[in-house]
């Protein structure tokens, strides 16, 4: 994602506590509190300008979401869009992945999406791709067994190491796809990235992978 600086987006941020969510390690656990309502809640990781998170919650109003980005200057785009867009059954919080279980409890959410993730290419940094063993393990934390891993990306390289790390954890690959826009699934909402590659003539992979008992 290309960096724009934006020194005033975490104030921002912090003015819209009804759609970011504030000191978000208070409601692990009870995130039920935040939404109103006890409905699945499925979370984004490395949501940025909030395309997929916002559309998802559109077209599923029965379910909760959050989108979680490490950058303020990339995040503060998708507050744009939901203060437009004023949707109940989405939220923002602006933290490190690494960090989910000190914000989720195991079962608070019930599904994570991982859309066109940083492919970290040289080995040396495996351990900060998404799908990394490390990774997998909070996942599976907060989600508990059962729970799924949704995927999506256009780089090869990273789309057949994560298949291997899915298989490698022991999780089952319930739905690939090596061209996700010639493929028979509906309803996919594409990402800012989705999109800029998929113009460029880009193949778009896709997989779920689920956690077993
Ligand atoms: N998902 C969006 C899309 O498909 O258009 C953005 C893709 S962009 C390549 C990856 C995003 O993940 C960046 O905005 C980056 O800041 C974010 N990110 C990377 N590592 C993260 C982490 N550990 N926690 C939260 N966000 C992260």
């Amino acid at each position: 994602m290309r960096l724009r600086n934006k020194p005033w987006a975490k104030d921002k941020l912090m003015e819209y506590p009804q759609y970011v969510i504030q000191e978000p390690e208070s409601h692990r656990g009870k995130w039920d509190e935040i939404f109103g309502n006890d409905r699945p809640l499925h979370i984004e990781i490395g949501t940025g300008k909030g395309r997929f998170i916002l559309g998802m919650a559109e077209a599923n109003p029965e379910t909760n979401y959050i989108g979680i980005e490490l950058q303020p200057s990339v995040i503060v785009s998708a507050l744009d869009l939901l203060i437009e867009a004023e949707l109940p059954n989405c939220k923002l919080m602006n933290v490190d992945a690494a960090e989910l279980g000190k914000y989720f409890a195991n079962k608070d959410v019930s599904r994570v999406y991982l859309n066109f993730s940083d492919p970290w290419p040289k080995t040396r940094h495996e351990k900060r791709r998404l799908t990394y063993k490390s990774f997998l393990a909070q996942y599976e934390e907060i989600l508990g067994s059962g729970g799924e891993v949704h995927f999506k990306t256009d780089n090869q390289g990273l789309f057949e190491y994560s298949l291997t790390s899915f298989s490698a954890y022991g999780m089952l690959l319930k739905d690939v796809s090596l061209d996700l826009h010639n493929s028979t699934m509906e309803g996919n909402i594409m990402t800012e990235y989705e999109e800029k590659f998929s113009a460029k003539g880009n193949r778009i992979y896709r997989c779920e992978a689920q956690f077993r008992g």
